[in-house]
């Protein structure tokens, strides 16, 4: 579904969504957690798509650019966006133990930190939220 959206949209934008770039974001959806640059590039090396590191950030800088994958700064690595809503704010929650990503909205938020950047007369182009702890299951286990 993800995928069917990137390809409607590229389509739609004039942009091309390359064979590589199209397995770049399989992999990030097939990964349930945020991968780091080099391990996108290992996987793209095993199918055959070369072993140049800038291949994989050229086709992660563009799924983050075009809205279909995000940059996890706490991690250094990259998720894929389940959100069908383009620009939005999402918060990310960052399992410390297991490094699981979930993507939560924050439409509520987002709102507030644009009248808090308001205020400093600040002109927000990118609102990313990171919440770092422990998800439910290694809460669970922390706690037994
Ligand atoms: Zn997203
Ligand atoms: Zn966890």
């Amino acid at each position: 579904m993800v995928l069917r959206r990137a390809e409607e949209q590229t389509r739609a934008e004039g942009v091309r969504l390359t064979p590589v770039r199209r397995r770049t974001l399989e992999i990030l959806l097939e990964s349930h957690r945020a991968m780091g640059a080099y391990e996108v590039l290992e996987k793209l090396a095993a199918d055959g798509y070369g072993k140049q590191p800038p291949v994989a950030y050229r086709a992660l800088e563009f799924l983050v650019e075009q809205g279909f994958a995000h940059r996890i700064q706490r991690l250094n690595a990259y998720a894929a966006c389940l959100s069908p809503e383009r620009n939005h704010a999402p918060v990310f929650l960052i399992c410390r133990s297991c490094e699981q990503v979930a993507e939560a909205d924050a439409s509520a938020l987002r709102g507030a930190l644009q009248d808090l950047a308001a205020r400093s007369e600040f002109t927000p182009e990118r609102i990313t939220v990171e919440l770092l702890g422990l998800c439910a299951r290694c809460s669970a286990e922390a706690a037994a």
